[in-house]
């Protein structure tokens, strides 16, 4: 209630505030990788809409339009300058939002598409890989407010020199949820292909168990360690500004999964998950004279590359006092890290350097390790009786990775998820 004087007296007055809910959806590449399916999104959206919400849309790229990007890129270059990369694999998220645009005004719901720049997505000055640094909303506000449906190109932002830049493959998720956190948004949906997170990749193993809820911090390893089916960067989003996701099907009208803050019962579970990566590479320093500083050397190089190191192993010779290195680091940087390593080794007087691509890093991920013995071994062990060679092995409080032949890699998906009883 509000009292307003008028004519000298005080009049009071009922005042109702509509309060409207802003959705933020995502939609994946398969989820809009045809016309009949980009015309299904859209009926979805203005239902959701018609029921008096602001809806914002964050999409991909059609099917797999930035594979067959880059797919012509090589056709002319293999070593693309990387501002000129962005500036071609960003186009196919703005022919699928500008598509639904169409298709929303097509059954008489306004809508407007926006690019990343347009929507406000400030990144880094990083290009292919840059992070989010800032969302300005004043465009996405106005055309909501002037009751338009928002469609907004995901993977994608605006640098300070205002070129496009995008944020890493796979990065729709984070901008939805980058989005939806700016916006506050009350809901934010992922749709995809599958209906919810599994305990593995139910592509692999078929007896995967969808989740029906699971913590931001088991999440944010799963996805890490390689389960593609969220973008990590969206989900670490999504915990620092608790953001509650639920990762559904975009063809089913089913509940999918909740990834949200972890509740205290989900502990009992030593393992909620199994994730393989193909995307790795091991690159090795043989004899490395053993004094201080020569580690520092090597992964200050490789830092100063931008290259990310994964796992890490020395094994010393206590004979020739000099040491053999190996790390992992992403399939897409192996050959220059390998370069960077060799001109170390050279420095350093080591023997030499050397990469190997054909290797898969399998992980085990659950917040409950943390209380139940014995989690590591059982996986060594059930690694062993089928035969698989273990070639590196890294732990963190919830997870235990091994990086194994990349041949062996689904078999040691299909013996852990057996092991680990995932699929009861
Ligand atoms: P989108 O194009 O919608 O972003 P993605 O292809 O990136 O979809 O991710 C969905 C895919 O992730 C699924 O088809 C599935 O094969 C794969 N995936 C990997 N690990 C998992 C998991 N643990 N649970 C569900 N899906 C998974
Ligand atoms: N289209 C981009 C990719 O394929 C981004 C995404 O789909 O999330 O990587
Ligand atoms: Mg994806």
């Amino acid at each position: 209630m509000i009292i307003v004087r008028f004519a000298g007296k005080f009049h009071p007055f009922l005042v109702y505030y509509k309060y409207m809910p802003t959705i933020v959806h995502k939609y994946g590449g398969t989820s809009v990788g045809t016309p009949e399916k980009i015309k299904n999104v859209a009926a979805k959206v203005k239902a959701v809409r018609d029921k008096g919400n602001n809806v914002v849309v964050i999409v991909s790229a059609m099917g797999h339009t930035t594979d067959e990007l880059i797919d012509l890129m090589h056709k002319i270059t293999t070593d693309p300058d990387p501002r000129e990369y962005d500036m071609l694999v960003s186009t196919g998220e703005q022919v699928s939002a500008a598509l639904l645009a169409m298709a929303l005004q097509s059954i008489n719901c306004p809508a407007v598409s926006l690019t990343g720049g347009q929507a406000g997505v400030e990144t880094e000055d990083i290009y292919r890989k840059a992070r989010i640094k800032n969302i300005k909303l004043d465009r996405v506000k106005k055309e909501l407010k002037a009751g338009k449906v928002v469609v907004i190109t995901g993977f994608q932002g605006i640098d300070s020199k205002g070129d496009i830049i995008t944020i890493g493959r796979g990065g729709s998720d984070t901008s939805a949820v980058a989005i939806a956190a700016a916006l506050k948004a009350d809901v934010c949906d992922i749709y995809t292909d599958v209906d919810g997170v599994y305990t593995t990749d139910p592509r692999i193993v078929p007896e995967a168990k969808k989740i029906k809820s699971i913590s931001y911090e088991e999440m944010l390893e799963l996805a890490s360690l390689g389960a593609q089916v969220l973008h990590p960067r969206s989900v670490e989003c999504a915990m620092v500004y608790g953001i509650k996701i639920h990762l559904r099907s975009s063809t089913k009208d089913i509940e999918g999964t909740y990834i949200e803050e972890g509740k205290k019962m989900e502990l009992k579970k030593a393992v909620r998950g199994v994730a393989l990566d193909l995307e790795v590479a091991k690159v090795g320093i043989l004899q490395v004279p053993d004094h201080p500083g020569t580690a520092a050397k090597l992964f200050k190089a490789l830092a100063d590359a931008k290259i990310n190191v994964d796992m890490i192993i020395q094994s010393v010779h206590s004979v020739s006092a000099a040491a053999d290195m190996a790390f992992t680091v992403n399939k897409t940087d192996a050959k220059k890290a390998l370069e960077i390593t060799q001109e170390i080794a050279k420095e350093l007087k080591a023997e030499g350097a050397v990469s190997d691509t054909n290797v898969a890093k399998i992980s085990i991920v659950g917040t409950g390790m943390i209380s139940q013995p014995g989690v590591a071994a059982r996986m060594f062990s059930s690694l062993s009786a089928a035969g698989i060679n273990i070639e590196m092995i890294s732990t963190s409080e919830i997870k235990i990775s091994c990086v194994v032949k990349a041949a062996e890699g689904k078999k040691a998906v299909a013996v852990l998820h057996k092991e680990f009883e995932l699929d009861k």
